[in-house]
């Protein structure tokens, strides 16, 4: 208990965080609450299934940050407040609005203002923000940074504005390769690749993985899953490659690698999980000089019989043979 005291005295001491780091943090997080609000507003008004996926990868990014700074701010010793109600709303009915008059288009640069501001802020934050608050903020703004440019993107090729694209990172044609403006379910572009890009529709719900992730998932194939590819059919092996590029894993590793470098961040590879060292069983420490003999009588009248037992019980010889 009383490690545990000192244990937490210790923590907060380490997040020295005043009143002012606390408004900061609760700012934030309501400014993210209300950009979930957004979200779930547009999600409800969006007919095409990749933005709706695009949407629904946002709010959990979003989701992330507010846990993390939530939990900032308990750590010091505090509750987060939540009174975003008016904000929330705000953004919501512009949202919903942008969507109805203006389309995805509008939908999306609606959601640009508020994240760039939130980038702003996050930004700001940074540059007094101190040790797990700063590393705290910091991946905070790398999500943040690549919803701004992510959604920088889709305006540029949804609206042909040539001043969007020159704002990219990177040239247009690696985010989209061909003429329209497509979500992948994996990495929300449409980048190319040597394979072709699939798609489900139809009685299936429908789902887009771009060309480059059809590549990215059958590189990240098992070796013997690998092997046994050739002998599969194309649609067999088409399904396989849509079920590894949708599954969480395969995301994870597009939103370390591929997304952060397309949105001008250096890339993060979730770290491959350490190989078990080979241990070998140590024998048996040799007793002691002090350590007591204990003694087993098997009383034999057969020589052959005693010679046998002095043999199975002498305890040099067992542990030689451990
Ligand atoms: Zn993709």
């Amino acid at each position: 208990m009383t490690l545990q005291r000192s244990e937490h005295t210790r923590t907060v001491k380490a997040m020295e965080m005043d009143v002012e780091s606390q408004r900061q943090l609760t700012s934030l997080i309501l400014h993210e609450v209300a950009g979930i609000s957004a979200l779930e507003a547009a999600i409800a008004a969006e007919d095409s299934p990749g933005y709706v996926v695009l949407f629904q990868d946002a709010k959990v990014d979003k989701q992330a940050n507010i846990e993390q700074l939530a939990t900032l701010i308990r750590m010091a010793g505090s509750v987060p407040s939540e009174s975003a109600a008016f904000r929330q709303l705000v953004q919501k009915s512009q949202a919903r609005l942008a969507e109805k008059v203006g389309g995805t288009a509008a939908a999306l640069r609606t959601m640009r203002v508020s994240a760039k501001e939130l980038l702003k802020s996050y930004g700001t934050a940074m540059s007094s923000g101190r040790g797990l608050v700063r590393t705290a903020l910091e991946k905070a703004h790398g999500r943040t940074t690549v919803q701004v440019q992510t959604l920088t993107a889709h305006i540029a090729k949804l609206t042909s504005n040539a001043r969007e694209a020159a704002g990219l990172p990177r040239a247009l044609p690696e985010y989209f390769a061909g003429p329209e403006a497509k979500v992948c379910f994996r990495c929300h572009f449409d980048r190319p690749g040597t394979r072709q890009a699939l798609e489900l529709s139809g009685d299936r719900p429908y789902t887009y993985i771009c060309a480059g992730c059809h590549d990215d998932a059958v590189n990240e194939f098992r070796p013997d899953l690998a092997a046994q590819m050739e002998r599969w059919t194309q649609q067999a092996r088409e399904a396989r490659a849509i079920q590894h590029a949708i599954g969480r894993a395969s995301k994870l590793t597009a939103a370390h690698t591929v997304i952060r470098k397309l949105c001008g961040l250096p890339e993060t590879p979730p770290m491959a999980l350490p190989t078990k060292p080979l241990v070998s069983p140590l024998p048996p420490p040799a007793p002691s000089p002090a350590e007591t003999r204990g003694v087993i009588h098997a009383d034999s009248s057969d020589p052959g019989d005693a010679e046998y037992v002095k043999l199975l019980f002498n305890p040099d010889r067992v542990r030689n043979s451990w």
